[in-house]
């Protein structure tokens, strides 16, 4: 490694729980690099993967190391949505949120700042189907790119919202969890990116710290009495990790308790204790976790666990026309348990227990993308669009056509490819039983609807 770890770091952590210099900096010049990926289990099964996997991540359902670092690019798995590429470390959100909350439940879930997806696709893996989640950016090209994950992830209940968090006080009361995957000096990256050694200071701490503050006190509003509250950062700095809880427990007006979490010691991760209130944290250090720095803490609001209503005002929902329920419905699997809406004149599907949810969320925030697009209706056929295709809800409606690695690939490249097929029309590239795309089969060609944005380039 040609960078130096920043010696200001370096001093400041000295007060740190379980900070031990001597392997920090080992460690970092090893250049050992750990690759880690986290099934999506509503499409995928280990045994499915082409991928060779290595153990198991301790704290994950899905998690799994590999031995090296695979072109993900020319995986088309990957493309499919069968897994996320994850570090290691943070796919401790899961059991966080399996210690904190009733996952079974019915639960409503903001992750706040979730580009590029990763805590979201591992948020809507722990919670159950008739949760919602609604999955924040509040960068626009940030948004982006998570509804594309989102997408390939494939499920109906997720919505995704390019908001500030502010705007999330229009919700007062409303979210039994709250996770805030905060912005920050990104000091636990460096080993799996030195380059960014050369952007920290103590004064970009500093700003991270009171950003981290207006971003909790800004969101907070929208947590319901009894919620809880997840705080994570890839810092290793007390005043982004520890100081922040210090600071949480110690505003009147916000009325935050600290849970603590249960360790199994072979684990490795370093429970700390912040300096004024005991607030327990969970510090990931890279010499002695299999993955790179993380920290996180659990809070809930005081006060009893009390649904506050809401209703969508005056706005009126732009329903479908019965044409097209009755058209879509055929392309949706177990069709009773979803409703249809417009959303920017498209329909979309997603799941009934959540109708009055989605209206109210319509008329409050900036939808980027809710539940699943299913296309356009021109006179009784639809034109599938390809967030249906990469759902997990799709019926068996058209029919798919399995082909092999080559032309998968020359598929996602959005190139031209060759299918012997005797029926024309529309159909669905698949590869090891997941779906790729869409295609229409013609007599002498075949039409490649590959999303141009999403194809593979130079390789
Ligand atoms: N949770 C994501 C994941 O697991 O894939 C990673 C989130 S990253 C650590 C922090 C995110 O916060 C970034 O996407 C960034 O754009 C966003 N962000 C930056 N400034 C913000 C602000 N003032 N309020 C809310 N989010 C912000």
């Amino acid at each position: 490694m040609s960078q130096q770890l920043p010696s200001a770091l370096l001093s400041s952590l000295q007060t740190a729980k379980g900070f031990d210099e001597a392997a920090f900096v080992r460690t970092h010049a090893s250049g050992e690099q750990i690759v880690s990926i986290r099934l999506n289990p509503a499409k995928c099964e280990p045994a499915q993967l082409e991928l060779a996997v290595g153990d198991k991540v301790p704290w994950s359902s899905n998690g799994y190391y590999l031995p090296a670092r695979p072109s993900f690019t020319l995986d088309p798995m990957f493309h499919a949505g069968a897994y996320y590429v994850q570090e290691a470390s943070s796919m401790f959100i899961e059991e966080a949120v399996r210690q904190c909350c009733a996952v079974s439940e019915p639960l409503k879930a903001l992750d706040l700042c979730a580009a590029p997806g990763g805590k979201s696709t591992l948020l809507q893996s722990v919670l159950s189907a008739e949760s919602l989640l609604v999955s924040n950016e509040v960068i626009k090209t940030r948004a982006a790119i998570l509804a594309e994950n989102i997408t390939k992830w494939g499920a109906p209940n997720v919505v995704v919202t390019n908001n500030d968090p502010k705007d999330f006080q229009r919700l007062p009361g409303f979210f039994d969890l709250i996770v805030v995957d905060a912005p920050c000096s990104g000091s636990g990256l460096f080993r799996k990116d030195p380059s960014a050694m050369e952007e920290w200071s103590l004064n970009n701490v500093e700003l991270c710290s009171q950003r981290q503050q207006r971003i909790l006190a800004d969101v907070l509003p929208s947590l319901k009495d009894g919620g809880v509250l997840i705080y994570s950062t890839c810092s290793y700095s007390e005043k982004e990790d520890e100081e922040i809880a210090d600071w949480l427990l110690s505003e009147e007006g916000l009325q935050m308790e600290n849970i603590r979490l249960q360790i199994k010691p072979d684990w490795n991760i370093v429970e700390s204790s912040s300096k004024n209130k005991t607030a327990y944290g969970y510090r990931f250090y890279p010499d002695k976790v299999k993955g790179e720095g993380f920290f996180i803490a659990v809070f809930r609001k005081l006060g009893a666990a009390v649904t506050q209503k809401q209703s969508a005002g005056k706005s009126k929902p732009l329903l479908p026309t019965k044409q097209e329920v009755a058209v879509v419905q055929k392309y949706v699997s177990d069709d009773e348990m979803f409703s249809l809406l417009k959303l920017k004149d498209e329909v979309i599907v997603f799941p009934s227990v959540q109708f009055e949810n989605m209206l109210l969320l319509q008329s409050l925030l900036y939808l980027k993308k809710a539940g699943i697009k299913a296309g356009t209706v021109i006179r009784d056929e639809l034109v599938p669009d390809h967030e249906l295709v990469m759902s997990t809800i799709m019926s068996g409606t058209i029919r798919r056509v399995e082909v092999d690695k080559e032309t998968v690939l020359d598929y996602l490249r959005r190139k031209d490819v060759h299918i012997e097929a005797e029926k024309k029309g529309w159909a669905i590239i698949t590869y090891h039983g997941l779906n790729i795309g869409l295609a229409k089969i013609l007599p002498n060609r075949v039409n490649n609807y590959y999303p141009r944005e999403w194809r593979i380039i130079n390789k």
